[in-house]
């Protein structure tokens, strides 16, 4: 069999560095693909900086992956050789608890991360349980396709279950994640406000579908939003004013953490207590969402706005988003 090439760090924070591995047998729900395109998440930075303490190194990153079925194992069904597929944050999960059973497999126990513990997308292929291989329907374009399988699952999946047409909602943080936000946002018939710290986005945040704008580096920028929003998303991963989004949702209204903030949330009791105020955190989303997100966007023209590398400049794509200049997100091209 020949090895996967692929591109790996072997310590915290190493650059990436030429890595191949003899992949396990193809087992009868497996899928063996060959990779075209890889996103880069910021999770991928996360994973190679071990802020989550769950890192095993070698490490390969890579959740955000389309390519090509190369070969199926014999009891795999729903996908053929040859089909375009994408893979997101997980590669397998029990198929047999409560939450595998109810199409909520992004929070089974034994949910198994395509790149922790396993090795990831930035590589030539890779082999993972077809059940988590998602057909990418035909209108859209694979390097535009990749970012969906992490980011646009992970901002579906709030949006699906808990907004309406006729609700206000912001997003904070417009990068991979907050970009397709916007699009899904406004594609399901919501008011959207893009919430940013980098002012030079204002215009392509309201190309992505913002109605209105909010630097949130001026002054009481959040002040002008008090009472405002049903559901805020925030994908930013540094601390915010958490007090001033309480405050700037409607009775009722949500904010839902999707970034990984590695610092404790602090915010008054009563702020919450009066007007039933919550916070909730996200996980990417059940297959079912992800299957239907790939449906939605197709029909409605959501895409990823990327810049797309080469595989081979891997460590120049993680500097590039690590430096916050990635517009909106960096895709990997074998
Ligand atoms: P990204 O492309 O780097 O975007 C993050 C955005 O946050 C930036 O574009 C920036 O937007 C804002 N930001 C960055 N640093 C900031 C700072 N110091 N202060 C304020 N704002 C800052 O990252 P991403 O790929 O969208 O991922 C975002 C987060 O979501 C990461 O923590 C990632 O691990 C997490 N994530 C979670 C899930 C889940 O299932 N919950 C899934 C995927 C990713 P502005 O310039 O507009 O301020
Ligand atoms: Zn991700
Ligand atoms: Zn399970």
């Amino acid at each position: 069999m020949n090895p996967i090439h692929a591109h790996a760090a072997t310590a915290a924070r190493a650059e990436l560095t030429a890595f191949s591995y003899q992949p396990e047998p193809l087992g009868p729900d497996d899928v063996e693909i060959t990779i075209s395109h890889c996103g880069i998440c910021h999770s991928d930075l996360h994973l190679l900086d071990n802020d989550w303490q769950i890192s095993s190194y070698p490490l390969v990153p890579g959740h955000e992956i389309v390519g090509q079925v190369a070969a199926a194992g014999t009891a795999v069904h729903n996908i053929e050789v040859g089909q375009r597929v994408g893979v997101g944050w997980l590669r397998g999960s029990c198929q047999s608890c409560d939450e595998c059973l109810t199409g909520q497999d992004n929070l089974c126990a034994q949910g198994q991360a395509t790149c922790v513990g396993h090795y990831g997308g930035f590589a030539d292929r890779i082999r993972v349980d077809g059940r988590f291989a998602f057909a990418i329907p035909a209108g859209l374009a694979s390097e535009n396709a990749a970012p969906l399988l992490c980011g646009g699952a992970t901002v579906y999946s709030p949006i699906r279950r808990l907004a309406a047409p006729h609700m206000r909602i912001g997003v904070i943080g417009i990068g991979g994640l907050g970009h397709l936000a916007l699009q899904f946002a406004r594609a399901f018939g919501c008011h959207v406000t893009a919430l940013s710290s980098s002012p030079d986005k204002e215009g392509e945040a309201r190309s992505f579908g913002a109605h209105e704008f909010i630097a949130t580096g001026s002054p009481n920028a959040l002040k002008q939003a008090t009472g405002r929003f049903d559901l805020i998303l925030s994908t930013v991963f540094a601390e915010l004013d958490w007090t001033g989004l309480i405050q700037a949702l409607r009775p009722n209204g949500r904010l839902v953490l999707l970034g990984a903030v590695g610092t404790p949330i602090s915010v008054p009791a009563m702020y919450l207590i009066l007007g039933q105020k919550s916070i909730q955190g996200s996980v990417i989303a059940g297959r079912p969402l992800i299957r239907e997100m790939l449906e939605f966007a197709s029909r409605h023209g959501i895409a990823a706005r990327t810049e797309v590398m080469p595989m081979a400049q891997a460590n120049a794509g993680l500097a590039h988003l690590r430096a916050g200049r990635a517009r909106y997100r960096v895709v990997l091209a074998t």
